[in-house]
């Protein structure tokens, strides 16, 4: 049996290509003379970031946290510990997160207040999609990219259970 039987593309790679590109737009206005530091949170923004990054032309730095994350179910725990923290120190720098999906919420914002306790000159949040469906905390996001429905994704570094992180596209992973 075919093991992309149950994947549905949603979101084409050139429809992904184009939103980093408006989003990258969008950032090179605001932090073309700021030098942010970037924080990409892994491993689903991996090539999220690494696309993006490649449209910025401007002097920037990169840092990567890794959060406690689904494992191998669907749904958040809801406690939300930091697995691999930060090298770079955020105070004073102007900061922006890089996620792949917000989704109840509960993951970002507790980051963005453990980030906000070390005093950043500024702090936006950019992600790649948003769930807002499934939101039970209230999150701003800065600069998305797409709006998306309650579905399982996977592809463009999303997993499930650590499968189709390569996949080029967005897809929706059928129950
Ligand atoms: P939240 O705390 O907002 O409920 O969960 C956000 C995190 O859950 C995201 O960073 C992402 O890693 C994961 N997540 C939420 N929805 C999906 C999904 O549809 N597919 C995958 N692969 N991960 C998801
Ligand atoms: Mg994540």
């Amino acid at each position: 049996m075919d093991s992309h039987a149950r994947l549905h593309c949603l979101i084409p790679r050139v429809e992904i290509e184009a939103a980093v590109n408006r989003l990258a737009t969008e950032i090179t206005a605001d932090y073309h003379d700021k030098k942010p530091i970037l924080i990409g949170i892994l491993k689903g923004s991996f090539i999220f970031l690494a696309d993006l990054v490649r449209r910025l032309d401007f002097p920037l730095e990169l840092d990567f946290v890794r959060l406690s994350s689904y494992g191998s179910s669907r749904k958040t725990s809801g406690t939300v510990e930091v697995v691999q923290g930060l090298e770079s120190s955020v105070e004073g720098r102007h900061v922006i997160v890089v996620e792949d999906i917000v989704d109840s919420g509960l993951t970002i914002s507790f980051f963005l207040n453990y980030l906000k306790k070390n005093a950043p000159a500024s702090l936006k949040l950019c992600a790649l999609t948003d769930k807002s469906s499934r939101r039970q905390v209230p999150v701003t996001i800065d600069y998305l990219g797409f709006t998306v429905p309650d579905k399982f994704l996977v592809g463009y570094g999303l997993d499930f259970d650590e499968q189709f992180r390569y996949l080029p596209d967005i897809c929706i992973l059928e129950e």
